[in-house]
């Protein structure tokens, strides 16, 4: 017998429930390292009447370019395919998908997003031409992805999560509320879920007219507004002051404008609901600090938990005016693990001020760690090895990225736990939920946390997962 230990059940401030259950049953090209081996891997899942997949890299392609449709028509022209990037801004369709979405070349261009007909790569709000003509998934889907979830999370540890839900799928949010209402109800389910409530407009003033704002169900609470401000870096979305180093005419993209994003926000924060926000760029933040500040000062709302989810490229000065605001953020340290070789391309010099972790800790912003799964592996420790050594997993090779912003293990325990507790809506740490793990974690070398087993673990003190031996 090893050292076993027990520890308080890990908390994800920012994943995809849902979205984590229907990848793990899609087509995964995460360790695909060309577009020959895509295209054959592809293949192998024929016939099917669908497609669909998720986890592309140019980066890590061979062919060092993006996934266009003549590639996936090479798969197939009969059959609808969609291959989404790695980030979840950009997919790539084949001509069969373009003709079921009825895109040809004369479709007009979405605010917010853009696609090209040619390539069949289409970027941010333009993703919904594409997934909005996929057929919904039913009921029995809908559950079948969020028991997979379940298993998922548990498996890793994790025992809270504040997860985006409501625009996976073009249906109702009261549907996706309904649903996982029933799997808790029948035991099927058992993280605790507080939903980050990514809705349009319209769809976020019928959410507060029928009364869901904050509202707890059993295991599953209505938490803060979710927006999506910019982008993602590695597919040159994020929204920068100025131009991206390997693509001079792009500052990327911004979704809303500015009187759009503080109608967003002030509409949540005037109904007493925080507000989360993806912000990538530091043009990004500088817009959401502009709207959060404003619609802070006119509500005197002070004692509120609103963060920017991401702030990978936040500079000093904009985290001195975060805490300033008592704003929090909720970052993803194992986002090194696919950006550390993607940095410097990027944004060239300016790369010295950006994953600013440590500082965001010693400048006392309120920062908890996530992993946005499925874009990153949902393994706390995996997180937690990136806070630490910032060194990329999949590529152990690579220098690790501005060592002096990595955190100790404390540091990065608390922020996986007590830090992300005003995410999840709670205040004192669940004592019920915790896990038993197969070695000392403070006795170890930060290599070794990334073969941590996970033995057990509880939610309100009961079994819910138990290793097979
Ligand atoms: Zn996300």
């Amino acid at each position: 017998m090893g050292w076993n230990m027990k520890l308080p059940g890990f908390i994800d401030s920012h994943m995809h429930y849902l979205g984590l259950g229907y990848t793990s049953s899609n087509v995964d090209l995460t360790k695909a390292n060309s577009i020959v081996e895509i295209i054959a891997l592809l293949k192998e899942e024929l016939p099917k009447p669908v497609l669909i997949g998720r986890g592309w890299n140019q980066e890590n392609l061979l062919e060092k370019r993006m996934l266009n449709k003549e590639d996936l028509n090479a798969v197939s022209r009969d059959i609808p395919i969609i291959m989404t990037r790695v980030c979840g801004h950009v997919l790539t369709a084949n001509d069969k998908m373009l003709e079921l979405a009825g895109i040809t070349k004369d479709t007009i261009q979405v605010d917010g997003g853009t696609f090209n007909y040619d390539t069949g790569v289409f970027s941010e709000n333009a993703l919904s031409l594409i997934l909005s003509s996929l057929s919904k998934p039913t009921t029995m889907d809908l559950e079948n992805y969020l028991q997979l979830a379940d298993k998922i999370l548990l498996k890793n540890g994790i025992t809270s999560v504040a997860s985006d839900d409501f625009c996976i799928f073009n249906i109702p949010f009261e549907d996706v509320i309904a649903v996982i209402n029933k799997m808790v109800a029948e035991d099927k389910i058992h993280v605790n879920i507080t939903e980050q409530v990514n809705l349009p407009l319209n769809e976020l003033k019928r959410f507060i007219e029928k009364g869901f704002v904050n509202k707890e169900f059993k295991k599953f609470k209505m938490g803060p507004l979710k927006i999506l401000a910019d982008g993602s870096l590695g597919g040159k979305t994020a929204y920068l002051n100025k131009p991206y180093e390997d693509d001079p005419s792009n500052r990327g993209i911004y979704t809303y404008s500015d009187d759009e994003l503080f109608e967003l926000i002030h509409l949540a924060n005037s109904n007493g609901m925080d507000v989360v926000i993806h912000a990538i760029g530091d043009a990004s933040v500088d817009q959401v600090l502009k709207c959060l500040i404003k619609s802070i000062e006119q509500t005197k709302r002070f004692k509120h938990h609103h963060a920017i989810i991401h702030a990978q490229l936040a500079t000093h000065k904009q985290i001195k005016l975060m805490k300033k605001y008592h704003i929090g953020a909720i970052i993803q340290p194992i986002f090194l693990n696919s950006d550390i070789k993607i940095i410097e391309s990027r944004i060239g010099e300016r790369m010295n001020e950006s994953y600013l972790f440590k500082t965001m800790v010693d400048e006392g912003l309120n920062v908890g760690f996530s992993t946005d799964s499925p874009i990153e592996p949902i393994n706390p420790f995996y997180n937690i090895y990136s806070a630490i050594t910032r060194k990329s997993i999949k590529e152990p090779d690579l220098k690790a990225f501005l060592v002096e912003e990595g955190c100790d293990l404390e540091t990065a325990l608390k922020c996986y736990t007590i830090n992300n507790l005003p995410y999840i809506k709670r205040k004192e740490m669940p004592l019920g939920d915790y896990i038993v793990i197969d070695k000392n974690i403070y006795d170890i070398n930060s290599k070794s946390l990334l073969n941590i087993s996970i033995l057990e673990t509880y939610i309100d003190n009961e079994l819910v997962y138990k290793k097979a031996l």
